[in-house]
């Protein structure tokens, strides 16, 4: 397991997968675990380190959204309090994600130690500006939806952290499974979010942190011009160029994430 970045109070992990990432954030009054994940020595490494710095402090259990590779290590915190938003916790097909695990387990000959089970939710996050006060540490909540129905951003004060989810990532243009005008709107909520905390540290589901201001903002800035662009696609068949997906690290497996987004561009602005 790969530590990405490490300054206190926080260590990202980083999967060999996807590179997703896996926070755990240590206060004076709790440790935050977000999206424990991937492989199961990569949880197990999470859950040692867990166990090294808690002494008799709570674990709380933070899930951003519920894809499959981020609810993945949700039995092997057993005890932890669960944190996620109330369409989270309303999932209406939560079968889906489990599935989409057992399949990759399947795939790979993957076995894991602890049951694989749709999180429980303990604090449930319902509106924009939620917080949580734990002594001096704070979780402010904005709802994000757009990526999935039930995505969530959550800033940790005073630290200044943003735990972002499946946005602003580096490695990938906005993959939309829900809706592109919620996918919107939550950008906007992102650029209200930036200029109303004073953030330090951007942690994405994949790819790199940042704590540069400036690159936060131009990642939003990038994943709205994708998303407009991708609506005026959809409505005049305009093609994207090889040149497009280059930028991108990874950029074979992208194409089929695209042309997934102008599929539901087209259905949603009625056009499909
Ligand atoms: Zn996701």
């Amino acid at each position: 397991m790969q530590i990405q970045f490490q300054h206190p109070p926080l260590t990202v992990f980083e999967s060999a997968l996807f590179r997703t990432t896996s926070t755990v954030i240590e206060t004076p009054e709790l440790i935050l675990v977000v999206d424990p994940n991937c492989l199961p020595r990569e949880i197990e490494f999470i859950q040692r380190h867990v166990q090294q710095i808690r002494g008799d402090r709570p674990v709380f259990l933070l899930f951003t959204h519920s894809d499959w590779d981020h609810i993945i290590g949700y039995r092997a915190f057993d005890g932890a309090q669960v944190i996620a938003a109330q369409a989270f916790a309303d999932n209406p097909s939560p079968g889906k994600s489990l599935d989409d695990i057992r399949r990759f387990d399947d795939e790979y000959y993957i076995r894991r130690p602890y049951p694989i089970e749709y999180p429980r939710v303990d604090k449930v996050i319902h509106s924009d500006g939620q917080t949580l006060e734990f002594g001096d540490t704070r979780l402010v909540f904005y709802l994000a939806p757009g990526h999935t129905a039930d995505g969530l951003f959550t800033v940790v004060e005073p630290y200044g952290i943003w735990l972002a989810g499946d946005y602003l990532s580096n490695m990938e243009f906005p993959f939309v499974y829900h809706s592109f005008s919620e996918y919107l709107h939550t950008l906007s909520t992102a650029t209200d979010l930036l200029q109303n905390h004073a953030i330090r540290l951007l942690v994405p589901g994949h790819g790199d942190v940042t704590t540069d201001k400036s690159t936060m903002q131009s990642r939003i800035d990038e994943s709205e011009q994708y998303l407009r662009r991708v609506v005026r696609a959809a409505s005049n068949d305009n093609a994207f160029d090889e040149e497009f997906f280059n930028r991108f690290p990874f950029p074979l497996m992208l194409q089929k994430y695209h042309r997934e987004n102008l599929e539901l561009a087209r259905r949603e602005t009625g056009q499909g």
